[in-house]
């Protein structure tokens, strides 16, 4: 099973029982209303909040990206250091829920009752339709951020590096479908240039490409000085935080505190994510974990 498809699994372990969601309320003199996956897929797809919140972060990332530019020790990427003048300037980013909503495709899921069994073929199906909307505030982001330079002149380029995976389909010869599926997704957004599928950094595209995204902003890294790094996971920033425990995911986080809204950027997904390996499949268990596992950062 793949580490995606184990997210999957999980988050579907936490679905609510659709028969069970149709006895009676306990509570009936309250309003009939959404639960579980339901909610939060309703929060991202229906409500201004996250609408507001997306944009706010995005035009945060903005303003961090112009000031990282003109410092030339500026990096999100922890493996970078010092002077790093001599390189050309570059966003990474996550795509799914960080770029694209795919809302519609948990929509259809919900809608239909159905979950991990006929999630892998109804997620390829619906990449192959190429028609995901953006997330709010990214397609303004990435279309300011490529008209930025750095002191030398060189225009921030846009490396996508998503955890789509290459798997061939029986109608296509193509290598990796998934890569030009998204790229044409994205193209329709008005976020095409002419070196997209060089910049669209698909699991599986090469070998060591797995699900840790750390080898391909590694493999940037050598180009380019990664001046932010913006997903909705903490996998899209750190490395081995799917096997880890809540209290060790918020340690990683930690260590890296300072980056947190200035290099890095999280956008919210409470639909799914690597988080959900952690807290768990039995949500009574979950729920009644010790709040206190998450840390307060030491500051320095
Ligand atoms: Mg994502």
């Amino acid at each position: 099973m793949s580490a995606f498809a184990a997210v999957l699994a999980a988050a579907c372990a936490n679905l609510p029982d659709h028969a069970a969601a149709a006895k009676p309320s306990p509570c009936p003199s309250g309003p009939t209303f959404a639960s579980g996956a339901d909610r939060a897929t309703l929060w991202m797809r229906n409500t201004s909040e996250y609408r507001a919140m997306t944009e706010t972060i995005y035009r945060a990332a903005l303003a961090s990206l112009s000031e990282g530019l003109a410092d030339p020790s500026w990096t999100a990427e922890p493996s970078q250091a010092g002077d790093l003048s001599a390189l050309p300037p570059a966003v990474v980013m996550d795509i799914d829920e960080s770029v694209l909503d795919n809302s519609e495709s948990e929509v259809r899921l919900l809608l239909q009752g159905t979950c991990f069994d006929a999630f892998p073929a109804s997620w390829d199906a619906w990449v192959a339709e190429r028609k995901a909307p953006a997330v709010p505030g990214a397609v303004e982001f990435i279309q300011s951020a490529r008209t930025l330079k750095d002191p030398a002149g060189r225009a921030v380029r846009i490396f996508f590096v998503t955890n789509r995976e290459c798997a061939r389909r029986p109608a296509s010869d193509a290598a990796c479908p998934q890569q030009e599926d998204t790229a044409a997704n994205l193209r329709s957004l008005g976020l095409g240039t002419d070196a997209l599928l060089d910049e669209l950094l698909v699991r599986g595209e090469r070998p060591g490409w797995d699900g840790e995204k750390l080898s391909r902003r590694q493999e940037i890294a050598r180009g380019y000085r990664i001046v932010l790094n913006i997903g909705d996971d903490l996998a899209d920033f750190l490395p081995d935080v799917r096997r880890q425990t809540v209290a060790e995911r918020d340690l990683a986080r930690c260590v890296r505190d300072a980056f947190w809204g200035r290099r890095w950027f999280m956008l919210p997904n409470p639909v799914y994510g690597s988080w959900l390996v952690a807290t768990g499949p039995d949500l009574t268990k979950s729920l009644a974990a010790e709040p206190d596992v998450l840390q307060t950062c030491p500051r320095p």
